[in-house]
């Protein structure tokens, strides 16, 4: 197979983390973005991957700017070399109902969750034009797909997203990119550890298959999309969520 460089935002958390590992047993070289401020955990984390026998590149990297993500880009790709599989995955979570939100909340989330999926393709995107090869994989959510409760922010962020995937596949399409988002379902990550313990029962009551998904099984539907095998399917919303949520 080839091996290809792979960047994976918010690469070292609990989903980032499970695509790193499975787009590196595939081979690639697998560089992990991760939130500058959070350095020291980061490099913590690093070493943890090597122990596991991963080899995986760091890059600090605040995906809310888009100078930011230009310069790391940049960094990127002279110490590894351009990148041909880019995965938007950093994301974060500000919930409360629209008539309590605050506007920093909205703005938090709609910047780290949907700004940052222009802020990354925009600087990786011509690379791949001018290679006439790439995989773009978007990490939406079930959320942006049905709406939540309590969940404005994130749900049009997550939605916003896979617009933003349909536009680019367009756009791409006759270039050998092509471009998807994976709407995960409950994921058993810090992310959803953080809900009370009740919260998180009612939820897996409600989700047909009766459990939470496992980050290996979004890591498994990433590694496809990234495949080589993968050049027909474009602008696909794959769900990975236990049958919460069907759409035709
Ligand atoms: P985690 O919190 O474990 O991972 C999120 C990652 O994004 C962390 O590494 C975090 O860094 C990073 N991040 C946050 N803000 C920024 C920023 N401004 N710049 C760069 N990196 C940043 O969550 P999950 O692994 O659970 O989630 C991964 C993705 O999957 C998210 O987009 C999430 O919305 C989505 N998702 C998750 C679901 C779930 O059930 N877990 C369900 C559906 C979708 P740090 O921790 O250092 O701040």
């Amino acid at each position: 197979m080839t091996k290809r460089v792979a960047f994976v935002t918010g690469g070292n958390g609990g989903i980032g983390s499970a695509i790193c590992r499975e787009l590196a047993k595939q081979g690639h070289s697998v560089v992990a973005g991760y939130f500058p401020p959070e350095k020291e955990s980061a490099e913590a984390w690093q070493k943890q991957m090597h122990d596991e026998g991963f080899a995986i590149g760091l890059a600090a990297v605040d995906v809310s700017s888009f100078e930011d993500c230009e310069r790391a880009v940049a960094e990127i790709g002279d110490e590894f070399g351009s990148v041909d599989i880019l995965v938007n995955c950093a994301g974060i979570t500000r919930d409360g109902t629209l008539k309590k939100m605050p506007e920093a909340n909205w703005k938090a989330v709609i910047s780290t969750n949907l700004d940052s999926a222009f802020n990354v393709t925009r600087h990786v995107v011509n690379g791949m034009l001018d290679k006439g090869w790439g995989r773009i994989i978007n990490i939406a959510s079930v959320n942006g797909q049905r709406g939540q409760f309590g969940q404005a922010n994130y749900s049009a962020a997550k939605a916003g997203m896979h617009g933003f995937t349909m536009a680019v596949a367009l756009e791409t399409a006759a270039k050998g990119i092509t471009v998807n988002t994976v709407s995960p379902g409950y994921i058993a990550t810090a992310m959803t550890e953080a809900m009370p313990e009740e919260v998180l029962q009612s939820i897996v009551n409600s989700v047909p298959m009766r459990r939470m998904g496992k980050p290996e099984e979004i890591a498994n539907t990433v590694a496809w999309l990234a495949s080589e095998e993968n050049a027909y399917t474009t602008g696909a919303n794959i769900p990975v969520n236990g049958g919460l949520f069907t759409s035709h």
